[in-house]
């Protein structure tokens, strides 16, 4: 099976899955056939593989593209031109040999039941049309009413991204067409907790995120701690409320901390192409992890807190308690 990058399919763990039943399915941007072939995870939302230098990923390729009766690429060097080459040549049998394709979906066009995939290498093409099976993996989110609105965020999303004017290739697709590509298409259709997000008032216009990756670039806490640290496929300031919406707030320690994981600067409000006010969802969500965590135990602190609000609440238990502990100073 080969895949073009879908952030979808690495949310539900598809890979893992497949996995575990015996099929191997091979990313095919470069990016992530790097994080793939080095047993990795992503650090970026444009840019996975972007905490990997030449040297690395050279290693990479020779440990991992050789073996099993294979050689490793020969002559390999950290020269950009030939890793990508050698990348090249190791996809292009995948692309020639695989029956099924995964993808996600950029957007989709309601009116027209058109899927969209934005990408920069072509790999995106070959999955689209090489293979005899097409099985498209597309948030709730992506599905935009018409062509007019997809317009829009054709134009919007190359220039918060990479600062083009326009992405190399966009490939789109409607179904069957019995003369070329897929002769099956397959849509799946993934909530995985977008209607949960949809139903936090303040929250929910994290729905609206197109994956430009602009507020991981202008992040002081991105730049700090790197992709990984916050655990997730959505790194940076939008995973830090995405992951806690989709998931719920107060179910482990990662949806805890990680509206905790931002200085509020504003930086990420300021660039943001669809206007998500993500301080503001923060400061929602750390209202909501400590209501979520109220009665948790009665631990020291806990019993003095509700203790104090005991006494504080009334006037008479007030001055009962001033005079009680003047008596036992005494
Ligand atoms: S939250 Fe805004 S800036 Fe960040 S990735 Fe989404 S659309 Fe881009």
């Amino acid at each position: 099976m080969v895949k073009v990058k879908s952030m979808a399919t690495q949310e539900i763990g598809l890979n893992e899955a497949l996995a575990e039943r015996g099929i191997a399915a091979w990313e095919t941007d470069l990016a992530e056939l790097i994080v793939q072939l080095g047993d990795d995870l992503p650090s970026h939302i444009l840019v996975p593989a972007i905490h990997r230098n030449r040297d690395e990923i050279r290693d990479i390729f020779v440990e991992s593209m050789g073996g099993a009766g294979k050689p490793a690429p020969e002559g390999l060097t950290n020269d950009p031109a030939t890793l990508a080459n050698a990348s090249r040549l190791h996809l292009r049998e995948k692309f020639l040999r695989a029956k099924v394709a995964v993808s996600g979906a950029n957007f989709a066009v309601a009116d027209s039941g058109t899927l969209v995939v934005v990408e920069s290498e072509g790999n995106g093409r070959m999955c689209l049309t090489l293979p005899e099976v097409l099985v498209s993996v597309v948030g709730i989110e992506k599905i935009v009413p018409t062509w007019e609105d997809l317009d829009v965020f054709l134009q919007t999303l190359p220039r918060s991204s990479t600062g083009e004017r326009m992405n190399p290739y966009t490939s789109t697709w409607s179904g069957v067409n019995e003369a070329d590509g897929p002769q099956e298409v397959h849509v799946v259709l993934l909530d995985n907790g977008r209607t949960r997000a949809l139903a936090d008032e303040v929250g929910r216009q994290a729905l609206r995120c197109i994956r430009c990756s602009a507020c991981l670039n202008v992040c002081p806490v991105y730049e700090r701690t790197g992709g990984k640290a916050y655990g997730s496929v959505y790194p940076g300031p939008i995973g830090a409320i995405l992951n806690p919406l989709l998931k719920g707030v107060g179910v482990d320690e990662q949806t805890d901390s990680l509206p905790y994981a931002s200085s509020l600067c504003g930086a990420c409000y300021d660039v943001c192409p669809v206007a998500i006010d993500i301080p503001s969802v923060l400061v929602d969500l750390r209202s909501q992890v400590v209501d979520s965590h109220r009665g948790d135990g009665l631990d020291g602190y806990a019993a003095a807190m509700a203790g104090a609000g005991f006494s504080f609440g009334s006037a008479t238990r007030w001055k009962l308690m001033t005079s009680a502990s003047g008596w036992l100073a005494a």
